[in-house]
Parts: C-alpha cells; sequence; structure tokens
C-alpha cells in the first residue's frame, strides 16, 4: 500500500475523533499531534530513480493518512500537492476528510468538475454528522465520492445521501474505551447500500461489539478479520 504524508498532525473536529489512533501514537513518542509540521516527504511523487523514473510506483496512493488533507494549517502548502497530483496522472489519489465543508476553499484552480485520478472519502460517524457533512457532499463536483463511517456511533440513515457514491465503508472503534458498536447498525447501512446498488465494505468491528444484543470485547488484532468473516461485502452491479 503506497502512503504520501506530505504533512503530519491533526486536530480534533468530531465526536469520531475521540480516540483518535494519531493521537494516540504521538502520545506514546511525546510528540504534540496538534502541531501541523511538513514532513520530509512533501515531494515524494516528484522523486526519481537515477534511471529518471519514479521512486513512487503507479497505482493507488493513500494521501494524508496521519493528518487531513484539508487541514486549515496546511492551506499554504496544498497547492504545490495539487500540481504533483496533476503531473502523476498514472496515481490514483485517495484521501478521507472530516473537513469536507472546507474542500471548495482547497480545490486548486483548475479543477473545474474534478480530476480524474482523485477519490474523496467524506468521513462521518452519527447522523448528525451525516446530515451536515454529506448534505455538503453531495453537492460537491468531485469525480469518485466515497463515504466512510467509521467509527459507526449509531444507527444512521444515509439513504438520500448515496447518489454518486461509489463505495460505503462501515467501521468500529479500536480502544479500551471504544463506543460499542453494533451489528445492526452495520447491517442496516449495508442494506441502504444494496437497495441503492451502492458497493459496500465493512471493514472492522469494533472493541466493544454488539451481536444479538450481547456485547463482546473483541482483540485488536481481530477486528478486520473479525469484519471480513462476517462476509457481508457488496459490489455493485454494472448497470
Ligand atoms: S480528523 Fe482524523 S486524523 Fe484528525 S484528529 Fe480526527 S480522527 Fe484524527
Amino acid at each position: 500500500m503506497a502512503m504520501w504524508n506530505p504533512w503530519r498532525g491533526c486536530k480534533k473536529c468530531s465526536e469520531g475523533c475521540l480516540h483518535c489512533y494519531i493521537h494516540k501514537g504521538d502520545v506514546k513518542r511525546n510528540i504534540n499531534t496538534n502541531d501541523i509540521v511538513k514532513t520530509k516527504d512533501f515531494y515524494k511523487p516528484m522523486e526519481k530513480l537515477k534511471d529518471g523514473s519514479y521512486k513512487m510506483k503507479a497505482g493507488m496512493i493513500y494521501l494524508c493518512f496521519s493528518t487531513d488533507f484539508l487541514i486549515e494549517e496546511a492551506d499554504m502548502w496544498r497547492r504545490e500537492c495539487w500540481y504533483m497530483i496533476r503531473e502523476r496522472q498514472d496515481c490514483i489519489f485517495l484521501f478521507l476528510t472530516k473537513r469536507i465543508e472546507r474542500f471548495m476553499d482547497c480545490v486548486p484552480d483548475d479543477w473545474d468538475d474534478g480530476y480524474d485520478n482523485v477519490i474523496v472519502c467524506c468521513t462521518i460517524e452519527n447522523q448528525k454528522n451525516a446530515d451536515k457533512k454529506l448534505s455538503v457532499f453531495q453537492t460537491l463536483p468531485i469525480k469518485h465520492k466515497c463515504i466512510t463511517v467509521q467509527p459507526l456511533l449509531e444507527r444512521v440513515d444515509l439513504k438520500k445521501y448515496l447518489e454518486d457514491i461509489e463505495l460505503v465503508v462501515v467501521g468500529g472503534e479500536s480502544d479500551y474505551y471504544a463506543r460499542p458498536l453494533d451489528y445492526e447498525w452495520v447491517l442496516d447501512i449495508r442494506d441502504q447500500c444494496v437497495q441503492k446498488n451502492i458497493s459496500f465494505e465493512f471493514r472492522q468491528c469494533g472493541t466493544h461489539f454488539i451481536k444479538d444484543g450481547k456485547l463482546y470485547k473483541l482483540q485488536k488484532k481481530d477486528l478486520c478479520r473479525q469484519a471480513r468473516l462476517a462476509n457481508i461485502d457488496f459490489t455493485a452491479i454494472p448497470l
């Protein structure tokens, strides 16, 4: 999995951030996550080998997985990133954001109806943020849109926001104090996706997982495996 983190650090901005793994990891390393700083990898997509080929190979690039691509503190750096994204047409750049309301203030002048090689995942965790953020997301000119519902904190109705969505990913929270994930909520979102023929993926269980009304405590190492074992992913049928 190719990653590109041009900067690091992030600030908590919604209910889903409570047990953010970036913040937890930084506490152990004595790093202040609230400091947003450029990394040595800022120009990674442009770096070349001696033979003139790019070091970063063609394919899917996961962008800003230790920060938020749309965070305000990076506004002066993002223009250069867009330039590199435009240059690397052989790569698909995917980023998640909890700051979708900032999107139109962050796009480059030539964005128009979006770049072909950019996938934007809007992240929400409850009905309040679904209504607030996805109502904005659905109006945005983006060629490839996904929704990530993680950590899923309650039953969420996404139906009116699924138009033009390529994939919905759902997951629970991983933490000693994790808020519980009820499997019924997961199945409910899956049903909404199947009804609208939208691809769906159950990415991970929660540490505290409720199934048939019974609460289970799962090990971190088992969270993704248990979600896979549920075998409920759905691939949209080409129409
Ligand atoms: S937006 Fe994402 S990376 Fe930033 S604090 Fe929240 S969960 Fe962590």
